[in-house]
């Protein structure tokens, strides 16, 4: 394992065990042990994926992400009636003209605006949300790049929601869980419910990293097997027939991993480079 490998593993253990945090504070952020600067600063490690937009073209492989993530993360099912735009979504499907407008061109194989592309957060490099949030609510982990979120520091301003140019942010405008028996019958216990007039979105699955990071450090051989955390969506694409692959999660500080190939082999977009964002979600054309 190099040095550049091993220093990841042991930094994203650090992060992803919360530093002495309990889960529910993991999982919205560590408002006790706060998040300094530094943490906003790049890293050398960053998890990245890379959507396969041929294998998503199957409405199956985007629903069963779509879905896999709601539960896992317990999203309220339904928009607000007659406002999807208040919608709270992770990932979700979108018109491939729509999510590239700088792309879309008339002499594309196909026509972009029949073509849907799965869309979520993309723990940009340079986040312009980060930067306008005003509680420190919402920061780059230092130790693996992920855009992570507290919802306890959250104070609903939505700075941040305007600030981000791919949508990938939503507000509770109401309370997710209107009926309190709601929680207790859908909601999943592992995973902490939000309330109203807070800010969430994807966090690539901290949770499933912090675990499988507590796997890798209790056996290291198991990076063998197991090379990176698989995020929730990932594991439901591979599950649907015809969808293996279609999404691929994994480290760009490591140039054996997985996505660090295929960006190297194949040819793959980002959303609106333009914008000096830096992406870290590849789509594979
Ligand atoms: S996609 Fe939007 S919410 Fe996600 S890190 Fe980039 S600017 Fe922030
Ligand atoms: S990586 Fe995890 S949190 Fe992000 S969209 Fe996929 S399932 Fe949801």
């Amino acid at each position: 394992m190099d040095e550049n490998r091993r220093n990841f593993l042991k930094k994203a253990g650090s992060a992803a065990l919360g530093l002495g945090c309990g889960f529910p504070l993991l999982m919205a952020g560590c408002s006790t042990n706060g998040h300094s600067s530094e943490e906003n600063s790049s890293s050398p490690n960053q998890w990245a994926m890379v959507i396969d937009v041929q294998k998503c073209k199957e409405p199956a492989i985007r629903a069963a992400c779509i879905e896999a993530c709601r539960k896992e993360h317990n999203l309220p099912t339904n928009p607000p009636p007659n406002q999807p735009a208040r919608e709270v979504k992770w990932i979700w499907s979108d018109k491939f003209e729509t999510a590239f407008p700088d792309q879309a061109h008339k002499y594309l194989a196909e026509n972009p605006a029949d073509l849907q592309v799965l869309l979520l957060c993309n723990h940009c490099t340079e986040p312009a949300c980060v930067k306008v949030c005003p509680t420190a609510a919402t920061w780059k982990r230092k130790s693996d790049g992920i855009v992570m979120m507290d919802m306890h520091r959250c104070i609903g301003c939505r700075y941040c929601v305007v600030a981000c140019p791919y949508g990938s942010r939503s507000f509770n405008w109401r309370d997710p869980f209107p009926d309190r028996n709601d929680i207790d019958k859908q909601a999943r216990k592992e995973y902490p419910t939000r309330s109203r007039g807070v800010v969430e979105k994807c966090t690539f699955c901290a949770e499933r990293i912090r675990l499988w990071q507590e796997r890798v450090d209790k056996d290291p051989k198991l990076l063998e097997s197991e090379p990176a955390p698989i995020p929730a969506c990932v594991e439901a694409a591979n599950r649907v027939a015809g969808g293996e692959g279609a999404l691929r999660f994994g480290n760009l500080g490591d140039s054996q991993s997985e996505v660090s190939r295929v960006l190297r082999d194949q040819n793959t977009i980002c959303r609106q480079l333009a914008l000096g964002t830096g992406p870290n979600v590849y789509y594979l054309v």
